[in-house]
Parts: structure tokens; sequence; C-alpha cells
């Protein structure tokens, strides 16, 4: 048996005559750039989150960067975020002008380590930037509460987590704004790249609007840089989002049924969910010390798995220049040599999770 790690044509197949009937209708209308079929998503996925405005763009980075341009970031301004994540995080803190601080992570749930935030914080600081990796939501209460007493804005990067929820309420809307990413892999993604931000705040949705595109139609009322959602982007996105909740669940059954087949095996920790926290499991994610040998083994069984991500960021050649050790990240440090990501999808059937969970539970016996 083969088990690929996401299979997006499986999904394909599920809405093939929604998708190529909407993909058809944008190209008998022209509606490729903007349009019709994009102000329908930004409605749905405002709706959706729970919030006043979307603002789409081109992909999950560059809402990061837009919302930080749209708050002001100052040479020197420092954003405190997470060492565990992927680079759009962080590149963009230094695209927008400012200076990236880390931040360890939490050993249970891979997000940002919200006891170590205040001693990170410098006259400086202008942000915080949790990321909700894998589908967990960091513990925002405590992220909000520190963003409260020392006057800082919090940029949620919801880019694996579409619909996961602190206490019952939807993250996005906790921050001042929080950004989205539409990757094909994504737990909503389109067949390209798409992004988008969410906020309350009129006059940053508007600002980020205008900025995305060129700063402004017709008059341009300042420089600003080319970042569209494409209309069949957005008429793909419009067609899965329906289907989001049901994706969302058989993800979480998928997760329920590893942690099931793969209990109690010494020397492999199974991912953590926090108290209150609703995991949307964009990746499950396992640990071991024999991590590398795990991989081949399931490799040579047929089994594609991956590294989220290979190195925590301050250990990468793009943050040399900030002299960081691994003592000064130590959870993050270790999870890297640790952490592997099993295949996980809404479509994996029974028989292959079970393939899975069998090669790993004979990988732990030998
Ligand atoms: C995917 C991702 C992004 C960026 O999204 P793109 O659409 O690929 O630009 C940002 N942050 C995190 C945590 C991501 O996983």
């Amino acid at each position: 048996m083969k088990v690929p790690f996401v299979d997006l044509h499986a999904q394909y197949l599920t809405i093939k005559p929604e998708i190529d009937a909407a993909i058809a209708a944008v190209i008998t209308e022209s509606s490729y750039i903007r349009g019709p079929h994009m102000e329908a998503f930004e409605q749905a996925w405002a709706k959706t989150v729970g919030v006043k405005h979307c603002v789409s763009c081109a992909n999950g980075t560059d809402a990061i960067y837009i919302v930080m341009r749209g708050l002001g970031l100052k040479p020197g301004d420092e954003v405190i975020t997470t060492a565990h994540s992927w680079i759009s995080t962080t590149e963009t803190i230094t695209q927008a002008g400012g200076k990236v601080v880390f931040c360890d992570t939490d050993d249970e749930t891979f997000t940002i380590d919200v006891a170590q935030i205040e001693s990170k914080i410098t006259p400086r600081t202008v942000g915080i930037i949790p990321v909700h990796l894998y589908g967990q939501p960091c513990n925002m209460e405590a992220v909000m509460a520190i963003a409260r007493k020392h006057k800082l804005w919090v940029i949620e990067d919801c880019a694996q987590a579409h619909l996961a929820c602190f206490k019952g309420q939807q993250i996005g809307t906790f921050g001042k704004a929080a950004t989205f990413s539409f990757y094909p892999g994504k737990n909503l993604g389109a067949y390209g790249d798409a992004g988008g931000l969410v906020t309350n705040d009129d006059q940053l949705a508007d600002w980020c609007s205008t900025y995305a595109r060129h700063g402004g139609k017709g008059e341009h009322i300042m420089e600003g840089i080319n970042s569209r959602l494409d209309g069949l982007q957005a008429a793909i996105l419009n067609v899965k989002l329906p289907h989001l909740r049901k994706w969302t669940e058989a993800r979480r059954a998928v997760a329920a049924r590893y942690n099931e087949l793969l209990a109690g095996l010494p020397g492999l920790r199974l991912p953590q969910v926090a108290a209150d926290r609703d995991h949307v499991y964009h990746l499950y994610v396992i640990r071991t010390d024999r991590r590398d040998a795990l991989k081949k083994h399931l490799g040579d069984a047929g089994i594609s798995t991956v590294l989220n991500y290979p190195k925590a960021l301050p250990f990468y050649p793009a943050y040399s220049y900030l002299g960081h050790k691994p003592e000064d990240f130590p959870v993050a440090y270790a999870n890297q040599s640790h952490i592997l990501s099993l295949p996980i999808y809404p479509e994996i059937t029974d028989a292959m999770i079970s393939y899975v969970a069998s090669k790993v539970r004979a990988f732990f016996k030998a």
C-alpha cells in the first residue's frame, strides 16, 4: 500500500462537478482578477470567521506583510513571535521594517510559550504574532492579557488553523487582525496561491485593501503593492468553503483514530491538546528521539511523512545574524530533531490509517 502525505486529487474527485462548473463560469465571464467571485469569498470568509472584514490577497505571506504595513511598523520596532513556525511569519516582520524577536514554544502544544513572552518585551516592542501551529490554537487568553498590559497589537497567524477555537471562541477574532493562507494543502485550500486577512477595524481593512491594490484604483493615494486573489481561486474557494466544517471533522476523526491505534508505545509522544482548545489538525505531529529511523522505516513501507519543520527558525542561516544558540530555545531546538508529521487529510481511508499505525507500532516493537 502507498500512503501519500496529502491527496488533493482525492478531494477534487468528491466535488468535481461543482469545481469544474465554477472554473468554467470564471472563464466564461472573464472575471480573472477581482470581480464577483472574489467579493463573494471575502464576504463569506469574514462571516465564517465572525469578523467584519476580510481583505483577500495573493497568499498568506502577503497577508501578514500587508497587515504589518497597515499597523505602521517603523524601523527598529520589535515583534515577538514563536521560534517554531514557517518562515512567512518572520520574513514579513523584517520586510515590513521591523526586528524579529523569537520566543520559545511550550512543550505540550508547539505554540508560543506564553510564560516567556514578557521577558522578551523591551521599550521597542510593538506587537506579538502568535501562530496557531499545526491547527492548535495558542493560549490566546494569556497572549491578549499581555498585549493589553503592554499596549501591543496582536496579529494571529491562522494559516494552519481555519475554524480552530480557543475556549469556544474562533481563532482570528482575538487580535487586531488575523491572517489566513489558502495554499492548496491548507485546511481550506485553493488550486494555487491565495490568502486573506481579517479584522474588525474599518480603517485598517480599508488601508490594507488599498495598499494591496497599488495604493488605490483610479486615484493612487499612496504607493502600494500588487497582491490580489484571482477569480479562479476565489471561485474554487467559494465551492470548497461549505465543505470546510465536514472536512475539519474528518481531520479530527483521523487524529482520534491515530491516537487510539498508537496509544501506549514507549518512546513515542502523540500530539497533546491543551484544555479548552479545539485542534483542527492541519498536521498530526508525533515525537520520538528515533525520528530519522522511523521516517526511513515508514518511507520504505510506502508511507510519506514530512518534517514541519526541519529546523526551528532561529537556527536557519537566514537568522544566523541574531547569533542564537540551542539553549536560547531549548524546546523548539529539541523538537526539530524529534518531530514527524504523519499523513492526514479528510479523504484518507481507515485502511490507510491502520496501515500507517501498524508500521509505526512495528517500528517501536522491533
Ligand atoms: C502556509 C503558512 C503561511 C503562508 O502562507 P502562503 O499562502 O504559503 O504564503 C504563513 N504562516 C504559516 C504558519 C503557514 O503555515
